[in-house]
């Protein structure tokens, strides 16, 4: 999936630089043992491979056909056994001890190689998740989770083939090529002219298809990321796709886009096709060119063409042997460069994320909130949400607002959908902070407390609960972790959950979520009052549900929220009359500004905003008046994608 143009996580990623080198220089220190273990160990492994060719061919001219001496490249030959016997057992251990070697270093650079890959892997992701968890709820409004998704997955998974695969093979690579270039040139400098004029032929085909590919690949992903995007909406969309009867209308547009991506595939296979038959063409005409030139050399006794010198047959095979071996680490080329790419703009994403900056941070030395009393005051407070492209608000969505709740009080918000009453309380718990003005609680400016104390005093029951996957006491549990079963169960009573946990097949350990039993949304939201009542915060943010519940479970729900009320200052964003009744005071917000207070008969006897609202709930009205849905619905011209109906027309 691709980012918005100018989104944060696109800006902060093209300002990467060198990643794959601060990938290094950040995570690679403390684990380079591993990393040098696995590169000797590959060297070594490579190098082992490549002696039994050469010894057979050795052994050949001086043990088993010629009287050649016993000579191998760069060791004395004092130390080389005389007579024929000994030879011949030399050159058997050398070779047995070489497939041993090879076997036993391959081991070795295998779990050290993929030791290292996977250690900077792990810290990787886990530093990506951790720095990505504190990001504020701006980034996370902008609905970048898709794509946070696919940093985590999908780019770290090309990080590790990078760390594993592209970086030894390429160690592979270079050994090989290097080891039977020197072996070739060491036993016959003009063959190995011969045999090796296939390399940079080979080289430039890989150059062509890697120039010749990449276009075709920058089609191909787009068109997988589309097709994703495609199946991921029409899945999670699937109710409204049922209930509009439109599944050949999606089933169509899952053809194109699975289409576009089935040609874009061809289109590059189609020039894989070509590269790899291509490599082996190449190979095997320098395999039987090898093959005519040197056996011609050996089966006549003479030098061909305008060659020079004598070559013996041992010589002979062992070249054969080698022209084999470098087709299959040269193929990998196009593997390395393509694993390289990906890493690159892998790690630029991984980094890109991580050097997001926070803009709800804690100041030197942040108080810690210990039992806090529960006294609340916004003190002339601005808030405009941020814009995307540059970080500052585009307009307020709260103007000059100012109150103050005394412990243990209630304050009901009520007011039209879109007034600012979430974003109001959004910014006590610190997931936004004010444009200008300060939010107190116990007289600290919230921006001087700890976050995590101050959101541990807080508790916030919202309209769309959510439960792990896990147990129905792991769920109430959430937070207070080490509250023992006694703690859960009194919690659960106090939610008026334990009746129907009980109920329940394994009662409290039974599973929810994704793979255990569904809860309905009345039981769902108790579980999660049980939570905020084991949590026992001092400040409480309760809002309230729009959704109907039945008039039983409504009850029972109101009952507990009475009760975690108790004693709390709390926040209620009010959509039933019996709640704001209780309040001791009321706040009427419209277009982010308080426009009355009072109790509830007090604003009754105001007889504005707040009347009407509630007339029209008690049904001692029939409707708004029409200068009010006049006043909605120019307010939702003005900020489209708002619903043009205030709230209280929704819940009768
Ligand atoms: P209420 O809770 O009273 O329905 P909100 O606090 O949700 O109102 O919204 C107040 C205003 O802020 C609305 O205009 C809404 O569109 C806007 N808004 C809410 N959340 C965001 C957000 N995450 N990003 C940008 N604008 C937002």
């Amino acid at each position: 999936m691709s980012a918005e143009e100018g989104s944060a996580f696109d800006v902060y990623r093209q300002r990467v630089e060198r990643p794959l080198y601060r990938l290094f220089t950040e995570y690679a220190p403390g684990r380079l043992q591993w990393l040098t273990i696995g590169m000797v160990g590959n060297v070594i492994a490579r190098i082992a491979s490549l002696l039994p060719p050469l010894v057979l061919g050795v052994a050949i001219d001086s043990v088993l056909t010629g009287d050649q001496p016993y000579t191998l490249p760069l060791v004395p030959n004092s130390w080389m056994p005389v007579t024929d016997a000994e030879q011949f057992w030399f050159s058997a251990w050398i070779i047995v001890g070489s497939f041993v070697t090879t076997s036993a270093f391959t081991y070795i650079y295998g779990v050290a190689a993929n030791n290292f890959a996977h250690r900077v892997m792990h810290t990787v992701r886990t530093d990506s998740f951790e720095t990505m968890q504190r990001l504020d709820m701006t980034f996370f409004d902008d609905k970048q989770t898709g794509e946070v998704m696919s940093v985590l997955n999908n780019d770290a998974n090309n990080l590790e083939n990078f760390l594993d695969n592209a970086l030894q093979n390429s160690v592979r690579l270079s050994v090989m090529i290097l080891g039977i270039a020197l072996i070739l040139f060491s036993l016959n400098w003009q063959l190995a002219l011969v045999t090796l004029v296939a390399v940079p032929a080979l080289f430039g085909l890989t150059i062509w298809f890697m120039r010749a590919v990449e276009p075709r690949y920058v089609k191909r992903r787009a068109s997988v990321g589309n097709l994703n995007t495609r199946l991921e909406n029409a899945l999670s969309g699937v109710e409204l796709v049922k209930t509009t009867g439109t599944e050949a209308y999606e089933t169509e547009r899952i053809e194109d886009a699975s289409w576009r991506y089935f040609r874009d595939t061809m289109g590059v296979l189609r020039l894989s096709y070509i590269y790899r038959p291509g490599m082996e063409l190449l190979a095997g005409l320098s395999f039987a060119v090898t093959f005519i030139v040197g056996g011609l050399w050996v089966f006549t006794g003479e030098a061909p063409f305008m060659l020079t010198g004598t070559l013996q047959a041992g010589e002979f095979i062992t070249f054969l042997f080698m022209t084999q071996r470098f087709v299959t680490p040269l193929s990998q080329v196009s593997n390395i460069v393509d694993q390289y790419e990906n890493a690159k703009a892998s790690c630029e994403r991984i980094f890109g994320l991580m050097d997001i900056p926070s803009q709800i941070t804690e100041v030197e030395d942040p108080i810690e909130v210990e039992d806090p009393a529960g006294h609340v005051e916004y003190d002339h407070v601005d808030f405009g949400y941020a814009d995307v492209q540059d970080g500052e608000p585009e307009s307020l969505v709260l103007e000059d607002v100012s109150f103050e709740a005394e412990p243990g009080e209630t304050l009901a918000l009520v007011g039209p959908t879109g007034a600012g009453k979430s974003t109001l309380l959004k910014l006590l718990m610190r997931l936004y902070d004010p444009v200008d003005g300060e939010v107190r609680v116990d007289g600290h400016d919230v921006r001087e407390l700890s976050l995590e104390s101050l959101r541990q005093h807080i508790g916030y029951v919202s309209q769309t609960t959510f439960l792990f996957d896990g147990t129905v006491a792991e769920n109430i549990r959430y937070g207070r972790f080490e509250a023992d079963r006694e703690a859960v169960v009194k919690a659960a009573k106090a939610a008026e959950a334990h009746e129907f946990i009980e109920a329940l097949p394994k009662g409290y350990d039974t599973r929810i979520g994704e793979r255990g039993v569904k809860l309905s949304g009345g039981q769902q939201q108790r579980l999660s009052i049980a939570r905020t009542m084991l949590q026992d915060p001092e400040i409480l943010i309760l809002d309230e549900a729009t959704s109907a519940v039945d008039t039983e479970t409504e009850m029972l729900i109101q009952r507990s929220l009475d009760r975690l009320s108790e004693n709390r200052t709390t926040f209620v964003i009010a959509h039933r009359l019996s709640t704001v009744r209780e309040a001791d005071e009321i706040l009427v917000l419209e277009d982010g500004q308080i426009v009355e207070r009072g109790d509830h008969d007090e604003l009754i006897e105001y007889d504005g905003l707040y009347a009407k609202l509630w007339g029209v709930q008690a049904g001692e009205i029939d409707d708004l008046p029409e200068e009010f849905v006049q006043r909605a619905r120019e307010r939702a011209r003005e900020r489209p994608g708002l619903s043009d109906a205030p709230d209280s027309s929704d819940d009768d």
